[in-house]
């Protein structure tokens, strides 16, 4: 069980309007980067650094807050860096270049990581499902998510569970991609998402259908996570 913290910080940036302004590809992705963190000891992280790192850090020193880790939730461009449609998006080698702090991953994507941003190994902490990192009295569970691709995580903190592109509001990630699998996602979405209470805050990856909105009212109104909650139920 997470403890919760009187101290927990979370800012949600969403590219094109909080950060990157500038960037036409990026406003059209509608990504979302976290900061997370603890206000007692003004330390967090950012999850899925992309698209803006001076912006992002802008952000963060606005709060009086500094960046000491990355969180990734998966290992595509438009949450990291790297080559994008023949697009060149900035992203976490920027972020060590001008703000170095350990980066995050579930182990299956770690060697991913490394090759499309060219961040070194020593970068790179790998990690398995329900490792925890600890920020002052603020933890972050790492959940593995399979489905979307086979290292993707969410990541529980306070009453937030930021999903990266496991899971929307209106639907769930693309499983038609390289290293996708229809089945791994409904197994996330019906196992292993399950047992997660009704009131913690789903932060999505994209702003697809909308930016924010409690587990319990994207379980009933999310049509792929009913689908496959009934699907599952009926099974003999
Ligand atoms: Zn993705
Ligand atoms: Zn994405």
């Amino acid at each position: 069980m997470n403890e919760l913290s009187t101290t927990f910080y979370l800012r949600q940036l969403l590219v094109g309007r909080d950060i990157g302004r500038a960037n036409a590809a990026g406003r059209q992705m509608q990504n979302f980067v976290y900061l997370v963190g603890d206000r007692a000891t003004r330390q967090c992280l950012v999850v899925d650094p992309a698209w803006d790192i001076k912006g992002i850090l802008a952000c963060a020193a606005e709060d009086d807050m500094r960046i000491v880790g990355a969180l990734v939730s998966h290992y595509h461009p438009d949450h990291i860096g790297g080559s994008l449609f023949g697009l060149n998006v900035e992203g976490l080698a920027a972020l060590m270049t001008d703000n170095p702090c350990p980066v995050h991953v579930h182990k299956l994507e770690a060697d991913g990581v490394i090759e499309i941003t060219g961040i070194s190994e020593s970068d790179v902490r790998r990690h398995e499902g329900n490792d925890r990192v600890k920020l002052g009295d603020v933890e972050v569970e790492l959940l593995h998510t399979p489905g979307h691709t086979p290292g993707s995580q969410c990541f529980r903190v306070d009453r937030a569970l930021v999903s990266g592109d496991t899971l929307f509001l209106q639907g769930c990630g693309r499983v038609d991609l390289p290293g996708g699998s229809a089945e791994e996602m409904e197994r996330t979405i019906t196992q292993r998402l399950a047992s997660l209470p009704d009131d913690l805050t789903l932060y999505p990856g994209h702003a697809y259908g909308g930016e924010h909105a409690p587990l319990g009212e994207v379980r009933k109104n999310n049509p792929f996570f009913t689908r496959a909650t009934r699907r599952t139920s009926n099974r003999p």
